[in-house]
């Protein structure tokens, strides 16, 4: 570990990743690593999570084929130095924020998009002048195997390389002198690369998980608020940080909701979904027996069956859970969606801002005012109004969570600058100085008080 990390940061001091035109050409050189290893990428998902085609290519290859392009086009003006106004005690000089890499970053990535959440903080890390240690899951190792082969095949080991591996592993690249830690995982895991990065000192962007609601209120457009949830919640068969965790409804919709809930699980899954060959699995034994057990909490009015060879468990919906129930402790990250009833929004403000900050928040409803009310009101990564897990496609909007759902964010500018020292610089001149700063100066008291009041 230590002469991998000593390699990259000798290779990163000699200048090499910091031209516009060195930049710009990785980008280009990833982007053809992903059109020529499609097709492995996509048989190595299908093995370790039964992920369909269609999946593996929109959620993972298409997203990251865009966040590439976006920094392509982007690239030249976020590096350029920013020069800013002087006031006027800096009379005479120029003021400049110089984007400045960091030098050498380590990106520990989970398994379930296990190439997108591995290659979209890299695209930012080397779009700002960085070299890269990827540290991808273990539980998906087919996918490790791939990201290390295509990794070694397009890029040098001093500029980007892949270190298998699990906790052991990891641990031991946390002790090495790393200059920023990216962590996509779960919250415990999350505190333990805080504590690790602390002894050095060394920056970190944690993107963590927990509980996201989701809220239905009596003026949403039920169909398609349905439609939605159905598709946020269960697709990669709820293991999705940002998925609905649990749905708040309003008791004069809930009927409605669940019964136009059910036909499009059935329309996207088919009657039997465990037997849907496109149908994700859990991701292992541990994980399985985890999220099965929820299935004890509350009554189950949809879904509720397991394959257990095949690891996979079908869209449920639960009903009359409670915030005692084992499935509304801790988050689920399964296709399981307990279902709470309110009467006003003031309650569901209440019971979400008494528990930790969510990493996405979705509310359905027509009502301009109800939108801001709980936009305003609760405070969580981000999210969408009317919709599910979309806000996280759009390069212009920043990702990432706040409180216990992570620290940072990134993608599109958010990502170049979360791998960006601003540095501040002033340029003074030398054509005369300005004396009243100095000891001794008769009038320096009386001229800074006239400046700055
Ligand atoms: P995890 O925290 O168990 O593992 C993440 C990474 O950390 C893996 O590479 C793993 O090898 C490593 N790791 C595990 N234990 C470690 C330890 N003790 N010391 C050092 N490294 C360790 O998370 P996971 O199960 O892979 O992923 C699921 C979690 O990730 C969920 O909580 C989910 O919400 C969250 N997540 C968040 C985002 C996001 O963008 N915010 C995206 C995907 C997943």
């Amino acid at each position: 570990m230590h002469s991998i990390v000593q390699q990259q940061k000798e290779w990163f001091n000699e200048g090499h990743t910091k031209s516009y035109a060195f930049r710009k050409e990785q980008l280009q050189r990833m982007k053809k690593m992903l059109n020529t290893f499609e097709k492995p990428i996509i048989n190595a998902l299908k093995f370790d999570l039964n992920k369909s085609e269609f999946e593996s290519y929109a959620a993972e290859i298409a997203f990251l084929k865009t966040e590439i392009d976006h920094h392509l086009k982007h690239l030249k003006q976020w590096m350029a130095p920013k020069k800013v106004k002087t006031p006027l005690t800096h009379t005479g000089s120029k003021n400049y924020v110089y984007k400045e890499p960091y030098g050498t970053v380590l990106i520990i990535a989970p398994w379930n998009y296990p190439v997108q959440l591995a290659l979209a903080p890299v695209i930012g890390a080397i779009a700002a002048g960085n070299t890269v240690i990827i540290k991808p899951s273990e539980l998906t190792p087919t996918v490790s195997w791939v990201l290390k082969k295509m990794i070694d095949q397009y890029f040098s080991p001093q500029f980007i390389t892949v270190v298998e591996g699990d906790k052991e592993v990891t641990q031991e690249l946390l002790d090495q002198p790393l200059d920023y830690i990216f962590f996509t995982g779960s919250v415990p895991v999350g505190k333990i690369i805080m504590e690790k990065a602390s002894k050095q000192l060394i920056p970190v962007t944690l993107e963590l998980g927990g509980k996201s609601p989701v809220i239905v209120h009596k003026d949403a457009n039920i169909d398609l608020a349905a439609k939605r949830i159905v598709w946020g919640k269960f697709t990669n068969a709820g293991q999705t940080c940002i998925a609905p965790d649990y749905m708040f409804v309003h008791h004069e919709v809930k009927a409605s909701l669940i019964k136009e809930m059910k036909k499009y699980i059935h329309q996207f899954y088919g009657e039997k979904p465990l037997e849907n060959e496109e149908y994700v699995k859990i991701v292992n034994q541990q994980h399985f027996d985890r999220v099965s057990s929820y299935l004890d909490s509350g009554t189950v009015v949809a879904g509720g069956g397991l394959d257990e060879k095949k690891q996979r468990i079908e869209p449920t919906i639960l009903d009359q859970v409670t915030w005692e129930d084992p499935v509304m402790k801790d988050e689920i990250f399964g296709p399981i969606l307990p279902v709470l009833t309110y009467e006003n929004l003031y309650e569901v403000i209440d019971q979400v801002n008494q528990r930790p900050k969510p990493l996405a928040l979705y509310y359905f409803g027509d009502n301009g005012e109800d939108q801001k009310l709980i936009t305003e009101s609760i405070s969580y990564g981000g999210g969408c109004i009317n919709d599910t897990l979309y806000h996280i496609i759009n390069p212009h909007l920043p990702f990432g969570g706040v409180g216990e759902s992570g620290i940072g964010s990134y993608h599109g500018e958010s990502s170049f600058y979360t791998f960006t020292h601003e540095k501040g610089i002033t340029k003074q001149t030398t054509r005369f100085d300005q004396n009243f700063r100095y000891p001794g100066s008769a009038l320096g008291l009386a001229i800074i008080k006239k400046i700055i009041g």
